[in-house]
């Protein structure tokens, strides 16, 4: 659905964006995450045609983006990461005006932008956009994205500054989307990118640090990491470093076969397990990691 080959951005001198290259099946949720400043929204902009690549190619379907911009954009819902201003329009109002650029019935537009934000619990079409909170008004940019039936929807940071319960209620939605849409979103909040994103990319300073399914990711920089706590009187042949603690000792192992050689020589000693426990990074740690 979308392809990103050997795509670089040059502003003067400096280079944002270096050298990426991704794809994106159709029906699939990708993510971008990295640090301010990593290069996300000028990757994003490109995609959307807003800025040009200073290399490199981007197709959206069978279109390119250079070539075949128009028709490229046709496929697309997108969602910037500040959204324009029209104060003095009510949500519908500004939903009919997007509907007309794409050539949309009034009809059509309402009653789409009518079940839109009803899945996103937003009830007040007749309020202008002036007097809606912000999460009202990501709420009416996420129906001005959907109005034209886009297939591919490119959603720049679509939860910054919504409140957790919003923010969540938001990336369900999005959730809820897949499939039907491909979609390519750029965040800060990694655990919900965890949580909704097939495949995620990490960048730092314009590069690709790591791109994989999360548990793939997870595999490579993380590392399952099992805490054993047993009794022991004498330590004497056991190769880990082990603490003392609350009357048990306590040794970390980085491996089943090292919890497993552990917990048999305990056991030939005459000690007894208490327990064992594993711990997955969160990609929120990994991410700390990779990016720092
Ligand atoms: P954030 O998470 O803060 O939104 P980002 O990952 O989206 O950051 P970009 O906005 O793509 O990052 O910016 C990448 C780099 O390019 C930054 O150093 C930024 O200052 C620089 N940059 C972005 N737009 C321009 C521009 N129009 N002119 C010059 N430099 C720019």
């Amino acid at each position: 659905m979308l392809k990103v080959e050997n795509v670089s951005k040059k502003y003067g001198d400096f280079q944002a964006v270096d050298n990426i290259s991704f794809r994106i099946d159709k029906g699939e949720i990708f993510g971008i995450v990295g640090p301010n400043g990593a290069g996300k929204t000028s990757i994003i902009k490109m995609i959307v045609g807003l800025i040009e690549p200073s290399e490199g190619e981007i197709w959206i379907s069978r279109y390119n983006i250079k070539t075949m911009g128009e028709k490229a954009k046709q496929l697309i819902g997108y969602l910037p990461e500040e959204s324009p201003v029209y104060e003095d329009m009510t949500a519908m109002e500004y939903l009919d005006f997007f509907g007309e650029i794409y050539g949309i019935g009034r009809q059509e537009v309402r009653e789409r932008a009518e079940a839109i934000l009803n899945d996103l619990n937003l009830k007040h079409l007749n309020r202008k956009l002036g007097e809606m909170s912000k999460g009202m008004r990501r709420k009416v940019a996420i129906a001005r994205s959907l109005i034209n039936n886009p297939e591919l929807l490119v959603y720049d940071e679509p939860t910054s500054g919504l409140d957790p319960i919003t923010s969540n209620y938001v990336m369900e939605y999005i959730r809820n989307l897949k499939g039907e849409k491909t979609i390519l979103l750029t965040t800060h909040n990694l655990y919900q990118a965890e949580k909704i994103c097939d495949r995620i990319l990490i960048l730092k300073d314009g590069r690709m640090v790591a791109l994989d399914r999360v548990d793939g990711i997870k595999q490579r920089f993380g590392g399952v990491k099992y805490t054993l706590r047993f009794r022991l009187g004498n330590l004497t042949g056991i190769h880990l470093p082990v603490e003392s603690r609350n009357g048990c000792k306590v040794a970390l192992c980085s491996s089943v076969e090292e919890v497993n050689t552990l917990a048999r020589e305990v056991v030939r000693r005459g000690g007894e397990i208490l327990d064992i426990e594993s711990h997955a990074p969160s990609l929120e740690e990994i991410f700390l990691t990779v990016v720092s």
